[in-house]
């Protein structure tokens, strides 16, 4: 099996607002969102499709057959649009960006030839994505920023081993990286909101357990939870991931950046879902 990808861009607006409810409620639910005259993305669509190398052709399938499918879908339905007052489906669904990845899901699924969806990732801005395989959830991941020093160093291993292994990033005075945060959550979007989490609840919570302590700070020196451990990427994403797991009910995993090179991620334990 051969998966391919294609992306593609569209601007559109969008406001979070429900009818039943007061101002204040939707203010209080969906912050900025709320504003009933509307704010607008640069989204970037990502189109991941799966199937069987064609012999004679050499291809899976044509991707600009793929741009033609979704790209003249969205050009029609939602590209420049005010899609709470345009589009007949997001009149009465919020198109937050689960609502809008299950459904272009739904939509493109089924008019796919010589080939099957695989993932539709939707990109807001730089920090929020929403994507969906096969099945009912859809995941959100949501990106933070901290900086933090760390040293390379396990007890369990001499000071020559440690050196050997580590080299520079065993210097006893440490060093430091802009660390980038990928925290995803996994679900069915409400029928009344439209999302899988509360986004502002969300970002309280990682503040408050995870970048309070991490940014700005010495891994080693200055935060409890890696007292007698060597603070790798790979410690810090299950650091991560299982400080937020008794906070975040429905997390799904913790991606760590360390550089823009190096990344890392923690499903918790057992195997990725
Ligand atoms: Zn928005
Ligand atoms: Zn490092």
């Amino acid at each position: 099996m051969l998966y391919l990808s294609r992306r593609i861009d569209f601007s559109a607006m969008h406001s979070y607002h429900v009818p039943e409810w007061t101002a204040e409620k939707n203010e209080q639910v969906f912050g900025l969102c709320s504003n009933l005259n509307g704010h607008g993305h640069d989204y970037k669509l990502e189109v991941m499709v799966k199937g069987e190398l064609n012999d004679e052709s050499g291809i899976v399938v044509n991707t600009v057959d793929i741009k033609d499918l979704v790209g003249g879908l969205i050009e029609e339905e939602l590209d420049g649009k005010y899609l709470n007052r345009e589009h007949p489906y997001f009149v009465k669904n919020i198109p937050t960006t689960e609502n809008i990845v299950m459904y272009l899901w739904d939509k493109v699924a089924p008019q796919l030839e010589d080939c099957t969806l695989h993932r539709l990732r939707l990109h807001e801005n730089s920090y929020l994505f929403s994507e969906k395989g096969e099945g009912k959830l859809v995941n959100l991941t949501r990106k933070y920023h901290f900086s933090a020093a760390h040293r390379l160093h396990s007890d369990k291993l001499s000071d020559e081993e440690n050196l050997a292994l580590f080299g520079k990033c065993n210097n006893p005075h440490g060093h430091g990286h802009n660390y980038y945060l990928d925290v995803t959550v996994t679900g069915e979007p409400d029928s009344t909101t439209g999302m899988i989490v509360d986004l502002g609840q969300l970002d309280e919570t990682v503040e408050a357990i995870i970048l309070k302590k991490f940014d700005h700070k010495h891994l080693n020196l200055d935060v409890e939870e890696f007292a007698g451990l060597n603070p790798t990427s790979e410690v810090v994403a299950k650091v991560i991931y299982d400080m937020l797991a008794p906070h975040i009910n429905n997390l799904y995993k913790v991606g760590l950046w360390e550089t823009e090179k190096n990344y890392f991620e923690y499903f918790g334990p057992g195997e990725a879902k």
